[in-house]
């Protein structure tokens, strides 16, 4: 069976969107949590603009007090050269850079076409090569736009080719709006076969129309090895409209582990942790693993 990494990204991806400023000190404990799991990576938190994303305004304090488990790797998302300054003098140990397989989620998100994007980001991937800090890129909408509609993988391949020619260690294909099907991704991860290492791609799904786990599944089935997620399926892309939770960490993790492949991730420790998610952002969320515990749970038989 298959050993897969998971990257939790709820810290970043969950928590940029919640109307609760979460408490600076309560991420770094939800980050601590999270290190115990046994996460391959975990998306800390962003440097963007305090005024873009005043969620996440404490990144520098966040990144700088969690404590580091050896052998996950610690990563922050950048949107440009300022933010790699920052990230970097936070002692990040990875980049996540953004931009978009579509020109206008590109520039609706960014304010700028995607060539102006793609050179800056080689810029950045560049600066940080210097340092020894690895850059990964995260392609939003590279299975479907919200503005556009489908997206063709041509593209993707083109945008993913020239950033791994450039150095990026990485691209992770992002489901930003969930508009992916499962034999789409199927199709996707087919066109980057021979242009994208496997073992450089991470898939990033969300479950805003229910698809997330047929689409983790065809994504395994297509070769996928290493998957985003996110503790209690919170997340979504402020700039996306209709963008909603990320893929459940637990219910992937809980998916995989049933098909005996191999996470590295202590499920149930996770759930501890996701049990304590709705206090964090104050508001409930559904856990259908939570609630129903995991397949192995068994029950009393009813007395006759
Ligand atoms: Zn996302």
């Amino acid at each position: 069976m298959t050993r897969l990494l998971v990257n939790e990204v709820a810290p970043r991806d969950g928590l940029q969107m919640e109307k609760r400023f979460v408490p600076t000190h309560e991420k770094i404990s939800f980050v601590d949590a999270l290190s115990d799991c046994g996460f391959a990576k975990i998306e800390v938190t962003s440097f963007t603009s305090a005024k873009a994303i005043p969620a996440l305004a404490d990144a520098e304090i966040v990144m700088r007090e969690i404590r580091r488990v050896p052998g996950v790797v610690y990563t922050a998302l950048v949107p440009n050269v300022r933010g790699m300054e920052r990230a970097i003098e936070s002692g990040v140990d990875e980049l996540n850079l953004v931009m978009s397989c579509s020109e206008s989620h590109n520039v609706a998100n960014l304010r700028r076409g995607r060539a102006e994007s793609l050179a800056q980001l080689l810029e950045i991937v560049r600066e940080a090569g210097h340092g020894g800090v690895l850059c990964n890129v995260s392609l939003s909408c590279a299975f479907g736009c919200p503005f556009e509609g489908d997206v063709p993988p041509d593209e993707v391949a083109r945008i993913a080719l020239a950033l791994v020619a450039g150095g990026a260690a990485g691209v992770t294909l992002c489901d930003t709006t969930g508009m992916a099907d499962p034999l789409g991704v199927r199709r996707l991860l087919e066109r980057l076969r021979g242009v994208l290492p496997v073992e450089a791609t991470t898939i990033h799904l969300h479950d805003t129309r229910g698809m997330a786990l047929a689409n983790a599944l065809a994504a395994l089935e297509g070769g996928a090895t290493r998957f985003d997620a996110s503790c209690a399926g919170l997340g979504g892309c402020p700039y996306a409209p209709g963008a909603s939770g990320n893929v459940n960490t637990e219910t992937l993790v809980h998916m995989f582990e049933c098909m005996g492949h191999a996470t590295g991730v202590d499920l149930a420790r996770l759930l501890r942790v996701a049990a304590r998610v709705p206090a964090l952002v104050e508001r409930p969320l559904a856990n259908a693993l939570l609630a129903a515990g995991t397949r192995d749970r068994l029950h009393p038989l009813p007395e006759s």
